[in-house]
C-alpha cells in the first residue's frame, strides 16, 4: 500500500519510541518525513538513514517542541525545504511523576510545557500552512490516564487531557478549511519511557489488560498512519485508545 504517496509528516520527539516508529510506518507509505528531537542526536541521524534508505526524503531538526518560536521556526523551515506539510504528528512528551502534593512546580510546569503547550506551539504555526493548501491532518498523542486520570500523574494526566480539548476545539476551528484533527490515546506502551517502571508496577499493568501484554509502538503507529491518511477522510474531532482494551 502507498497510504501517504507525495505526503510531507512533521512528527515532533521522533528519535526514540512511539514517534520513531511512526516516522518510519508512514515513510513505508511513500511519506516524506521531517522530524524532531531534543537530545537524542545520534539515534535521530540513524533514523533519517533508515528513512532515507527506504527511498523517501526525510530531515531532522533538534529543537524542544515547548518553545514557541523554536516550533515557528521549524515549520518555516519544513516548508521552505518540502514545499508543503500534510501531516502534523504532535508526539514529543516526558512523564516527571510524583503525588500531588510533593510535586514541585517545575514537575508541573515542564510536563505541561513539552506535553500539551508544544501541540499548541506546532498546531498554531501549521495551521496557516495547511488552511491555504485547504487540506491536512493533524495527530496528537494523548493517553488513557488524560481520559480516565491517574495517582501519580497529575501534571502528565492533566496535560493529556488537554491534548483531547485542544484536539477537539482544533478539529472544529479548522474543519471547514479541510483539516482534520484526531487524537491517540494509548495505554501501556513498552519504550524506554515505561521501561523505567519497576517489574510490580509492570506486572500490576499487565493485570488490567484485556490482552494481558504491553503494546508495541508500531501498533500505535498503525493508527497515527490511518489517522493521516484519507482512508479517515471523514474522522476528526476524535480520540481512539489503543489500549488492548485496559480497564
Ligand atoms: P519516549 O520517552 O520513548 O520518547 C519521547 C520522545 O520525545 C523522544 O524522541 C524525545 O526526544 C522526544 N522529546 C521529549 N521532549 C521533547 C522536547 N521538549 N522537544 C522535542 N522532542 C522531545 O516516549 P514514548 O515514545 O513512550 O511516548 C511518545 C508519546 O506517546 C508521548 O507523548 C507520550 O506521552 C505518549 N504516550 C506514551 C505511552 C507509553 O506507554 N509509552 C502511553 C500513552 C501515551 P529525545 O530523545 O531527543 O529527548
Amino acid at each position: 500500500m502507498n497510504l501517504l504517496t507525495d505526503k510531507v509528516a512533521l512528527i515532533t520527539g521522533a528519535s526514540r519510541g512511539i514517534g520513531r516508529e511512526i516516522a518510519l510506518a508512514m515513510a513505508r507509505e511513500g511519506c516524506a518525513i521531517a522530524f524532531t528531537y531534543l537530545h537524542s542526536a545520534e539515534s535521530a541521524q540513524c533514523l533519517c538513514n533508515e528513512i532515507e534508505q527506504l527511498g523517501v526524503p526525510c530531515q531532522c531538526y533538534q529543537s524542544n517542541a515547548a518553545d514557541f518560536a523554536q516550533a515557528h521556526d521549524i515549520v518555516n523551515r519544513v516548508q521552505s525545504q518540502f514545499g508543503h506539510i500534510d501531516i502534523l504528528v504532535n508526539n514529543a512528551g516526558i512523564t516527571q511523576d510524583g503525588l500531588l502534593l510533593r510535586m514541585s512546580e517545575q514537575q508541573w510546569d515542564e510536563v505541561l510545557q513539552t506535553n500539551l503547550k508544544s501541540a499548541f506551539n506546532f498546531i498554531h504555526a501549521v495551521a496557516p500552512v495547511m488552511m491555504r493548501q485547504r487540506s491536512g491532518s493533524i495527530v496528537s498523542m494523548s493517553s488513557v490516564v488524560g481520559l480516565h486520570g491517574n495517582a501519580g500523574q497529575a501534571n502528565y494526566a492533566a496535560s493529556k487531557a488537554g491534548i483531547v480539548a485542544l484536539t477537539q476545539s482544533t478539529a472544529q476551528e479548522l474543519g471547514s478549511r479541510g483539516i482534520r484533527a484526531n487524537a491517540i490515546a494509548p495505554g501501556f506502551i513498552a519504550t524506554d519511557m515505561t521501561n523505567r517502571l519497576s517489574e510490580d508496577t509492570l506486572k500490576q499493568f499487565v493485570q488490567r489488560i484485556s490482552l494481558r501484554r504491553a503494546g508495541q509502538a508500531k501498533e500505535v503507529a498503525q493508527v497515527a498512519v490511518f489517522l493521516a491518511s484519507d482512508m479517515s477522510s471523514y474522522i476528526s474531532g476524535q480520540v481512539i485508545q489503543v489500549d488492548g482494551a485496559m480497564q
